[in-house]
């Protein structure tokens, strides 16, 4: 069984969307990504909690096969976001993030996380990321994901990071803000002059761009009738694309379309509830039959 190696963070959420609130629910980068990631392969998680991190969440993901040896409970508070969407879901407003024991937070990863085939740079402090890719042979495939946080608060570090990636996988705001510019085929011929391989723009509700010299292949977002709260949903994109490169060990262009989309397949489940209720309840089969029904839908013939 190929190793996935994840970093990223751990965090209690507190979310109001058009259709409902929850507060102080189970969140962040790795915990959506591992979970998502696990129903197709073993996940070695590595990530910081604070004292106040309830047990509760860590027997779901370790239930799940998730190896947590590298999971660091620290003095102090866990990291925590706050955030809200208006009627247009596609891109949350963050109102307060508080970094607390992801500040001080030096990774230390075990001897067996050091040499994973798959490594997945969830979004958190550039700083963090780069100490891990120093900390590892080096991957088969590295990708990566960040936000405007770091975009803004740590862009020169950020494309250090993004030198040594093969994969990049970010939102279309995001993606706007790193290549400077509105029109997204120039943003990812700028991104991809200065670092990955691959450039995957997730669009919400309009579904995914994979940009790779130049070529495109795009696909939609599963349309859904019931939308609840869309945090986590790229997290959960990139846990289902990774989990399933793993799983199969194709990383040829064909593959890569496939694992896109069970990425998409597996956040269309996160979007359908808050936190990590609906992926809690999912079964292999709801992939499989979603993954199904997903080929029906951008099924088309050639000219003849
Ligand atoms: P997404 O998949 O992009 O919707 O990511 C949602 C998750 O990102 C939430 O569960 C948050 O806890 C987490 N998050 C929010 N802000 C940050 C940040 N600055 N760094 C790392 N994780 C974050």
């Amino acid at each position: 069984m190929r190793q996935l190696l994840v970093v990223g963070t751990m965090a209690l959420d507190t979310v109001r969307t058009p259709f409902g609130a929850a507060t102080e629910v189970l969140g962040g980068s790795a915990t959506y990504f591992a979970t998502a990631a696990s129903f197709f392969a073993n996940v070695n998680l590595l990530a910081v909690v604070g004292e106040d991190f309830p047990e509760a969440h860590i027997a779901f993901l370790r239930n799940r096969g998730v190896d947590l040896s590298g999971l660091e409970r620290s003095k102090g508070k866990t990291f925590r976001w706050h955030g809200d969407y208006t009627s247009q879901l596609n891109e949350a407003r963050t109102l307060e993030t508080h970094l607390n024991v992801l500040e001080s937070f030096r990774p230390q990863l075990p001897a067996h996380y050091r040499t994973p085939e798959l490594l997945f740079l969830g979004n958190i402090d550039p700083e963090i990321q780069m100490e891990v890719l120093n900390q590892v042979t080096r991957p088969q495939i590295v990708a990566c994901d960040t936000m405007n946080f770091w975009i803004d608060g740590k862009r020169d570090m950020l494309w250090d990071v993004l030198k040594n990636i093969d994969v990049l996988i970010i939102n279309d705001a995001e993606a706007r803000a790193l290549g400077q510019d509105s029109n997204l085929v120039k943003v990812a011929r700028v991104i991809l002059e200065r670092g990955p391989k691959y450039l995957i723009i997730k669009r919400g509700e309009y579904g995914v761009l994979m940009f790779h010299g130049t070529h495109v292949f795009g696909t939609l977002a599963f349309p859904l009738e019931h939308v609840l709260d869309p945090t986590g949903a790229g997290d959960t994109f990139s846990g289902g694309f990774m989990g399933y490169l793993a799983s199969t060990g194709d990383w040829s262009d064909a593959g890569l379309r496939r694992a896109i989309i069970f990425g998409s397949v597996m956040a269309s489940f996160t979007v359908e509830s808050f936190s990590l209720d609906r992926l809690r309840a999912l079964q292999y089969s709801d992939i499989e039959a979603r993954f199904r029904a997903f080929k029906r839908l951008a099924h088309f013939e050639d000219l003849s």
